[in-house]
Order: C-alpha cells, then structure tokens, then sequence
C-alpha cells in the first residue's frame, strides 16, 4: 500500500463521534482496500489512445467522434505511454491561444500533441500517473485525490497495454453494484450541514450573462471541475462542466469564445436535463444516491432560494467516506502501540 501522505484533520468526517470507536467508520475504507482496480473494469468498454504526433485539433474530434472524455498518450519513440489528453487540455490550450472571433486560433490548428505538452508541461503534471489492474481500488482513490486528476488508467505491467481508464465515478458505481454486500453504514443516515462534506467556501460560479471564454478563465484559474451558472438574482440556473467544453469541439464553435454562457448552454447537446441540486438537511445516503443515480460527479448545494451554498462533489465523498478514516486508523494503531 502506498505511503499516505495525506492530513486527516484537514479534512471532515462523515461521522461526529471519535472514529476509533465507531464500528462503521472503515468500512468503506476495507471495502475499497479488500477490492483492486480489475475488479472494477467493465467486460466491455471503448479505449482510444493517441500517438503524440497527431494534431490536438484532430485528437479533441476524435474524442468528440468516439464519445470517450479522455485518452492515453503513446510516444513511438520512447515505446510507452506517456501522459493522457482530456478535456482540461482542450481548455488550456483555447484559453492560452484565443484571441478573437475574427483571428484563427493557430495553434489549434498546426500544433501537434508532442508541441503542446513541450510548452504545458512546463506548469502541470509532467508523466504518465498510473495504477496497475493488482493494486486495490483504495490506492486509485489515494492516486486520484492526491494528484488531483479525474482519469487514471490501469495498465498491464507485462504487456505494457491499458486495460481501462478509472474514474471517481467509475469507482462509485462499483460501490454501489457490490456496496449491498457489506453492511449499510450508520453514518450515511447523517444530514449534510452536520457532517459538512464538500466546499462551502469560495465557490467558483459564472454568471449566465459571462462570455465562455470568462467560464474558461475560471476553469484555468480556480481548476474547478464545473462552475454552478447563476441568473441576476444569484439563483442557480444551469451547471456547466469541463466536459461540456467539448461541445465547442463538436460544434467547430471554439472561435467564437465571446459567445455568453446562456447561448453555450442552450446549444448543448446531450447534457443533464436541469440542475441537480442538495440541500443541507438531506442525508448523505441521498445524496449519494442522486450522484451515482444521475452519473454525474458532483451535486450542487443551495438553499432554499436556490442560492448556491456550495458543491459536494465525489472527490470529498471519497475523501471522507475512505482516505479520512484511513489515515484516522493508521493515527490510532500508532497511539496505541505508542501506549503499550
Ligand atoms: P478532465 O477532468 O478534463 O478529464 P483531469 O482533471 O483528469 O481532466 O486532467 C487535468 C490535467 O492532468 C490534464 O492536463 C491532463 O492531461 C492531466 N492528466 C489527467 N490524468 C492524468 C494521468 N493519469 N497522468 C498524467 N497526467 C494526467
Ligand atoms: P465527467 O464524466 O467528465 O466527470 P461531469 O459529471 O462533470 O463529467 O459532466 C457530465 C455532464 O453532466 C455534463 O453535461 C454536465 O453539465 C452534467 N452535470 C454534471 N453535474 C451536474 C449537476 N450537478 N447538475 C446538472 N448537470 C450536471
Ligand atoms: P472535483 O475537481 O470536482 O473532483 O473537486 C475537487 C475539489 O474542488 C472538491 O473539494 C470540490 O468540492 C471542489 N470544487 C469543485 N467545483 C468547485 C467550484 N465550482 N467552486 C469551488 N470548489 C469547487
């Protein structure tokens, strides 16, 4: 198992009480630990991987013409996998290289996927994060959270290949096709404004009168998954997420970034109907039942006028429902050998 490196106190629990003497407050932790990443891959799913010299503009269409969100990257030269392209790409590179209606984004049109990352690699994530189909599932949350990605591919370390790419959501719904094999928690009966999961602070929103490029700007800045899209009166009216940016791509609209989120929202193809929302006094077992429900990788909060109060999304449920009580564990097992 990997070292954790990460801070329980920084983070909230999904239950009040001392967890060392909750019965239930590992359970999705063993749940997560007792099961590995070729438990959860479909028998079925479609893969599509780039050879880093294609041209971005192509590797975003053919995103777009297969339906898939992300892919993994291949170098000819070194023989390996060497990063992946997602939509959070797609964004970057639109917002570095806009200039205007009027101006051709160049870049988007000559640069191949190799030109990119020379440049982008300078600021992010510069190889290939992975985890093969043995390590257990808990580790792909731990790899997830701690590097802050939303895909991570399982590869085979004898043959090298990518069996398939895991998501939060991915892993979500593994829980709750096997999750009724293991006892229902007691803590999942606690409300939301008690337990606190989520983000309450600061939260990224856009108004629906912004222009999309002001939506990707937030995008890049914040590095938010989605931003609540919210009317004059500060209610929450739409949600628009990094994947719905490739609907630009789509629709060849990715010159017109002055276009305002009103218009880029209507022409959405294929999204959510409405907003999914929670409320404070809902209890963390619907609110995880909404999100694996609808699919989707977060709800947002608001209050009873609709006024957004904040987002739980899946990476602070899988933060506190199974990295928390983990690293809760390790910090009791060590006080009590410390005792003895
Ligand atoms: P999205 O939410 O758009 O699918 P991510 O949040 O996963 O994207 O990606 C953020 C950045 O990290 C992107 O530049 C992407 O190329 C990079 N990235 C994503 N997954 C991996 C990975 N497994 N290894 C290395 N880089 C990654
Ligand atoms: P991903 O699979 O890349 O994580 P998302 O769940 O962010 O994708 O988004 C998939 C689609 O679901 C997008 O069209 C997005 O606008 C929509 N969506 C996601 N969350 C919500 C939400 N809380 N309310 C309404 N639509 C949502
Ligand atoms: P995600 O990228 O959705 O997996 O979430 C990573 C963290 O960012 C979580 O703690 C979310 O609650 C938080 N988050 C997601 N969207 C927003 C937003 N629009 N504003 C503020 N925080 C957010």
């Amino acid at each position: 198992m990997m070292v954790l490196q990460l801070k329980a106190q920084a983070f909230p629990l999904p239950f009040p009480t001392e967890p060392a003497r909750d019965p239930d407050a590992y359970i999705y932790t063993k749940f997560f630990m007792n099961h590995c990443c070729y438990d959860a891959i479909p028998t079925s799913s479609k893969l599509v991987i780039f050879d880093t010299t294609l041209q971005v503009k192509k590797a975003f269409f053919a995103l777009v013409s297969n339906g898939v969100r992300a892919a993994p990257l291949w170098d000819n030269k070194q023989q390996c996998f060497v990063g992946m392209l997602t939509i959070t790409d797609f964004i970057n590179i639109l917002h570095r290289y806009y200039k205007s209606p009027m101006v051709q984004i160049y870049e988007l049109e000559e640069h191949k996927i190799e030109t990119w990352r020379e440049v982008y690699l300078q600021y992010s994530v510069n190889s290939l994060i992975s985890i093969t189909p043995e390590s257990s599932l808990f580790d792909a949350i731990y790899s997830l959270l701690k590097n802050k990605i939303h895909r991570l591919p399982v590869i085979d370390p004898e043959s090298g290949n990518v069996l398939h790419i895991l998501t939060h959501k991915r892993i979500l719904k593994f829980l709750h096709i096997f999750g009724s094999m293991i006892p229902k928690p007691r803590f999942l009966q606690n409300r939301i404004q008690d337990v606190k999961i989520g983000t309450f602070k600061r939260i990224a929103t856009v108004q629906e009168t912004a222009t999309v490029y002001e939506a990707l700007s937030v995008f890049v800045e914040r590095r938010v998954s989605a931003l609540p899209v919210v009317n004059e009166q500060g209610k929450v009216v739409a949600l628009y997420s990094r994947f719905d940016v490739i609907n630009l791509a789509a629709q060849k609209s990715y010159n017109n970034l002055n276009m305002t989120m009103r218009e880029a929202i209507k022409r959405r193809s294929c999204c959510v109907e409405g907003v999914l929302k929670c409320y404070p006094y809902e209890t963390l077992e619907t609110i995880i039942d909404r999100i694996a429900g609808a699919e989707v990788h977060r709800l947002v909060l608001v209050d009873e006028h609709d006024t957004v109060r904040g987002i739980i999304s899946l990476s602070d449920l899988l933060q506190a429902l199974v990295l928390t009580p983990a690293v809760m564990f390790i910090a009791a097992s060590c006080f009590r050998s410390t005792k003895i």
